[in-house]
């Protein structure tokens, strides 16, 4: 059975884009997942007072017979494989940060992890690549799609597409 999730990624530390794109890379390796969708990469304000470091952000789309916890753990052993190191607290640098935003169209809320993803509807650095990708997708628990939410976020931090490479 398969199923389509879509996993929001983040760096801000060190080579940021280089770090998403081996994310992306390792993503579609983890078994019986399959990579569908990769938005452009987007140089983004931080959220949050905990650092001043911008972020590079994307967006991928996935269709995978994981189940979501074990998306999760996935998503979590590659963060730590790849560096990342539990933090002093929420929204510090990170290498890598990779939020499962949608799995289906399920609603989830429990100890380990919560789907959607709860903060997604208000971060215009999660909706800008995600309505790139998946305009029309529903949010289960607001009845909004992505087009409309990224119409209404109240979220003014900057989000600017990366520069294509030179020569690209
Ligand atoms: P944040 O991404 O909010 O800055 P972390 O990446 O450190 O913070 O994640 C903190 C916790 O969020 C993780 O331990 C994980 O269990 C939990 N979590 C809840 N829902 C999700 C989700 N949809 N995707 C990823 N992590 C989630
Ligand atoms: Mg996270």
């Amino acid at each position: 059975m398969e199923h389509r999730a879509y996993i929001g990624v983040g760096s801000n530390q060190g080579r940021k884009e280089e770090n998403c794109r081996r994310a992306v890379r390792e993503i579609g390796r983890m078994p019986q997942t399959r990579l569908r969708e990769v938005s452009t990469w987007f140089v983004t304000e931080p959220w949050g007072a905990a650092s001043t470091e911008w972020y590079v952000n994307g967006v991928v789309a996935v269709d995978t017979g994981l189940q979501p916890a074990t998306l999760l753990q996935r998503c979590q052993a590659l963060e730590k494989e790849m560096g990342r190191r539990p933090g002093p607290r929420r929204w510090a640098d990170r290498v890598i940060d990779l939020d499962i935003l949608f799995f289906n169209d399920m609603v989830l809320e429990g100890p380990e992890l919560t789907i959607p993803h709860p903060e997604l509807h208000r971060r215009r650095f999660v909706l800008v690549p995600l309505c790139e990708i998946a305009p029309d997708l529903k949010h289960a628990r607001l009845g909004s799609d992505i087009r409309e939410l990224l119409a209404r976020v109240e979220d003014n931090l900057r989000v600017h597409e990366v520069a294509a490479p030179q020569g690209a």
